[in-house]
């Protein structure tokens, strides 16, 4: 008896979470970012301490969430802080785009770097120091010194996709009929999607050489020898913000955890009374009955994916996203996902991007020096 109460208990806890993970959905749908979704509906035996889950809509251009274990509502709340804290620091040091008052961020390095050596916040610095190395780590794919280049993408982005996904009209001027309802796009019907200039394209390219960017120990200054030069933290920054909320969720005594921030998804321990936390991988085709492509049960380790489908417009029949390839300035068309699981959350972000640009075999060999776990979705929407 007390069994079945247990489960209808269990039922319901899972039909509500059911609910609200479609609703995230939706949001994250909305917002044109997701990648990997949790997958909290296993019901769980023993338990370690109840569950908590809080939501943080602010940081990093995405939705952001925690669910925790805690003895009491006292710890978790602590645990909601500590990531509220790290996700509202980090995302105004990070932010490229946008001031943040009294905070010297990667949007016044760029501003300044050019003209003369920016002095940073050790935070900061460490970022700098991380991300610049990832170009050689990530078989120079991962380059936070693209953006010159990143910001002519992003601004097409912006512009053809406005509130959703945009694609040009089709060749014979005939218009889509039927339910507007689930149509993503609300861009201006009568504009027809944009490539950035070629010419501007190619001159933001001359601006992309990290070695340009010199970083002073010393001072912990920043200092562009290009004064063209811009840096781009997007391919590496939520990853090492969940790098740092693990660290410091377990310094804080923190046993078992999941947070996802828009496609990357860290995890402390297992969910109670399962061997980890499962985690599913989005199927990136549109028209695949299943969101969901596969579950991997992960313990102590972060999930990534990088797509062609978060963020994108069309153009005919090709797919122009927001992931750049460095040989090309134009984006990666080797797959539609790339999903990496390793220890390391910072690692993963920046594997996923780097093995999303590289061919199979080089992606392979680079994943198998951080003994990750990889699943390439290709363009026939066949995985491997
Ligand atoms: P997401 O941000 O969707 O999780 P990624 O981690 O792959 O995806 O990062 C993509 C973001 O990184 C882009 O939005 C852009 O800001 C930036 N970016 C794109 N291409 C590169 C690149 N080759 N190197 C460094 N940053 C890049
Ligand atoms: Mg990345």
């Amino acid at each position: 008896m007390v069994q079945a109460v247990e489960i209808c208990a269990e039922q319901e806890r899972t039909a509500k979470k059911r609910a609200e993970v479609r609703r995230l959905i939706r949001i994250k749908a909305g917002a044109g970012v997701l990648a990997v979704l949790m997958i909290l509906l296993t019901a769980a035996g023993c338990q370690t301490g109840k569950e908590y889950t809080y939501y943080y809509y602010d940081y990093f251009d995405t939705f952001s969430s925690l669910t925790v274990y805690a003895p009491d509502e006292t710890a978790a709340k602590r645990y909601d802080q500590i990531v509220r804290d790290y996700l509202s620091a980090y995302d105004a040091l990070l932010d490229a785009f946008e001031p943040h008052e009294g905070v010297v961020s990667l949007y016044t390095v760029n501003e300044k770097a050019g003209t003369a050596p920016v002095a940073v916040s050790e935070e900061l610095y460490a970022f700098l120091e991380y991300g610049l190395a990832a170009y050689d780590k990530s078989g120079k794919t991962v380059n936070i010194a693209l953006g010159s280049v990143t910001a002519l993408w992003q601004e097409q982005l912006n512009k053809n996709t406005e509130g959703g996904q945009a694609e040009s009209k089709p060749a014979d001027g005939s218009s889509e009929t039927g339910s507007s309802e689930d149509s993503p796009s609300e861009a201006d019907p009568a504009a027809e999607p944009q490539l950035p200039d070629p010419d501007a394209l190619r001159e933001a390219a001359r601006h992309t050489d990290p070695s340009d960017v010199v970083l002073d120990p010393a001072g912990h200054t920043v200092y562009f020898r290009d004064p063209q030069i811009r840096l781009d933290a997007g391919a590496l920054g939520k990853g090492y913000v969940c790098a740092k909320i693990e660290e410091a969720l377990r310094a804080a005594g923190c046993r078992s955890a999941l947070f996802s921030a828009g496609g990357n998804v860290m995890t402390i321990g297992t969910y109670p009374g399962l061997a980890g936390w499962n985690v599913g991988i989005r199927n990136p085709d549109p028209e695949a009955a299943e969101q969901v492509y596969t579950v991997w049960q992960v313990k102590d380790a972060s999930v990534v994916t990088s797509g062609d489908y978060e963020r994108y417009f069309m153009i005919g029949n090709t797919r122009y996203h927001h992931i750049i390839d460095p040989e090309t300035m134009y984006p990666g068309t080797r797959y539609h996902s790339v999903t990496v699981s390793c220890r390391d959350a910072a690692v993963a972000d920046m594997l996923s991007t780097a093995l999303f640009l590289l061919p199979e075999e080089e992606g392979r060999a680079l994943a198998a020096e951080y003994d990750a776990r990889v699943l390439y979705i290709y363009n026939d929407y066949s995985a491997g």
